[in-house]
C-alpha cells in the first residue's frame, strides 16, 4: 500500500506550487481589491500547460490526468482560492466535460481554444429557483430549424462574466423532469445572450460570478452535448470527478491556513513569549494538521478512484463534506490564532475565512452531500 503521490504528480504539484507562490500570490491584494481574474494569469496558466491538463495533445492538451489537474488547483489554491476556483470551472467543469461527452467535431472545435485559454470556459446549471434541486431548472430550449433557442436565467455561474464558452443545461421537454434536460455547448457571442450582472460576493474574489440571461439565444444542433433529453447523464458523467477535484483543490486552503498560523504563532509575543508556547495554541495547530492530513488522504484517494472510472458517489461526497468542514475549521482557527489582527483586512486570514465558506455551499451544499451519503448507506434511491 503506497499513500504517497506518484513522482510525476508530486513534481507537478511542487512546480505548480512554486509558480503560484511566485506569480499569483504577489498579486493577491490587488486581486482581492478588484475582484477581477487578471487576463494575464490565464495566459501564464496556459503557458505552463495547466489549462490543458488531462486533455490529450491532439486537442491541444498537455496530457497528465485528473489527479494532476486537481493537484495543480490545490497548489494554486494555496496561493489564491479565487483563482483556483475559476481555473477549476474552466478546466474541470467545461473542458473536461467536453472531452468526456463531446463529439469528435466538438472536441476539435472547442478544446484547443480552451486549453490555450484563448477561450474561457464555465458551466451553467444553477438558476434563481433551482439550486440544490438542480433538476428543477426552467431555462427552456425550444426546437427550431437547425437548432434550439434558449430562454431563461442562470445564476452563480463561475467565470460567467468573462466566459466565451459555457456548458448550459436547459429543458427540452417541459413535462419530463430529469429526462427532459439537455446539455449544450453555448458560445457567449450569440445574440440574445447577456450578462445581467457580475455578482458581488463574500469571498473568492478574483473568480467572477455571473447572472446570465438567455433571450431567444440560438444554439445549433451540432452543439448539443451528449444526446437530447439526456443532459442528466452528462451531469452524472462528471459528478464524482468534479466533487473529488473540488475536494483536492480545497486542501490548498487548509495548507495555507496552517502555514500562516505556524508563522504567526512563532512571531507574536504575549506574556513575554511567543504564543506558540501556549498549549491552547498548540492544540489548535495540531487539530489543523490532523484535519489537513485526513482531508488530503480522503480527497486524493477519492480522485484516484474516480479517475479509474469507479463509481465513488458516497466517497466523493464524503471527501468533499469532510474537506469543506476541515477548511472552514482551519480558517476559523487561523483567524482565532491571529486574534484582533486576524479580524483586520491587513492580514490574509479573514480572506481565508470568507473563502472557506464557499466550500460548504458550492458544487452542492454540505446538506446535499449528507443526504447523498446517507441515501447510499441506506440503499435508498
Ligand atoms: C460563488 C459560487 C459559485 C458557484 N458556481 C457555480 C457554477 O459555476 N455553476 C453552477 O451551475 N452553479 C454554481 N454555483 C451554485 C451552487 O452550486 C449552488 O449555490 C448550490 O448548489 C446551492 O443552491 P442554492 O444556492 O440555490 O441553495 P438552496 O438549494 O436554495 O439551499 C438553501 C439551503 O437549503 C438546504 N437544502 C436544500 N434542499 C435541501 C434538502 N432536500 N434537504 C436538506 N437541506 C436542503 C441547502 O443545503 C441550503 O442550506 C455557485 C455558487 C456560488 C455561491
Amino acid at each position: 500500500m503506497d499513500f504517497e503521490l506518484p513522482e510525476e504528480h508530486q513534481l507537478a504539484y511542487e512546480s505548480a506550487y512554486a509558480f503560484a507562490q511566485d506569480e499569483i500570490k504577489p498579486h493577491s491584494v490587488e486581486i482581492e481589491r478588484t475582484d477581477e481574474f487578471p487576463p494575464w494569469i490565464w495566459k501564464r496558466l496556459a503557458e505552463q500547460g495547466y489549462t490543458g491538463i488531462a486533455v490529450p495533445e491532439e486537442y491541444g492538451g498537455s496530457g497528465g490526468d485528473f489527479l494532476m489537474a486537481a493537484l495543480v488547483a490545490r497548489a494554486i489554491g494555496r496561493a489564491n482560492s479565487g483563482i483556483s476556483m475559476s481555473f477549476g470551472a474552466h478546466l474541470n467543469l467545461c473542458a473536461h466535460n467536453i472531452l468526456r461527452n463531446g463529439t469528435e467535431q466538438q472536441k476539435r472545435t472547442y478544446l484547443p481554444g480552451l486549453t490555450s485559454a484563448e477561450l474561457i470556459g464555465g458551466l451553467g446549471l444553477t438558476e434563481p429557483n433551482a439550486g440544490s434541486d438542480a433538476m428543477g431548472i426552467q431555462t427552456a430550449a425550444r426546437e427550431v430549424a437547425g437548432g434550439y433557442v434558449l430562454n431563461g436565467t442562470k445564476v452563480f455561474i463561475t467565470n460567467g462574466p468573462i466566459a466565451n464558452v459555457l456548458i448550459i443545461y436547459a429543458r427540452t421537454n417541459l413535462a419530463a423532469g430529469s429526462r427532459g434536460i439537455t446539455a449544450f455547448i453555448f458560445e457567449t457571442s450569440t445574440p440574445g445572450y447577456s450578462v445581467a450582472r457580475k455578482l458581488e460576493k463574500l469571498g473568492m474574489h478574483g473568480s467572477p460570478t455571473g447572472e446570465l440571461v438567455f433571450e431567444d439565444a440560438f444554439v445549433p444542433c451540432e452543439n448539443v452535448l451528449g444526446k437530447v433529453n439526456e443532459g442528466f447523464k452528462v451531469v452524472m458523467s462528471g459528478l464524482d470527478l468534479e466533487r473529488a477535484f473540488f475536494a483536492v483543490s480545497m486542501v490548498g486552503g487548509i495548507e495555507a491556513a496552517l502555514e500562516v498560523s505556524l508563522k504567526y504563532a512563532k512571531e507574536r509575543y504575549q506574556f513575554g513569549q511567543p504564543i506558540a508556547n501556549f498549549q491552547l495554541i498548540q492544540a489548535k495547530l495540531a487539530d489543523m494538521y490532523t484535519d489537513l492530513e485526513a482531508a488530503r488522504l480522503m480527497a486524493h484517494r477519492c480522485m484516484w478512484l474516480a479517475q479509474q472510472g469507479k463509481r465513488v458517489s458516497k466517497e466523493a461526497a464524503s471527501a468533499l463534506l469532510f474537506t469543506a468542514r476541515a477548511a472552514m475549521r482551519a480558517a476559523d482557527e487561523a483567524l482565532q490564532i491571529h486574534g484582533g489582527w486576524g479580524y483586520l483586512t491587513d492580514f490574509e486570514v479573514e480572506k481565508m475565512w470568507r473563502n472557506a465558506k464557499l466550500g460548504e455551499i458550492g458544487a452542492g451544499t454540505n446538506e446535499i452531500r449528507q443526504l447523498l451519503i446517507a441515501r447510499e448507506l441506506l440503499g435508498m434511491r
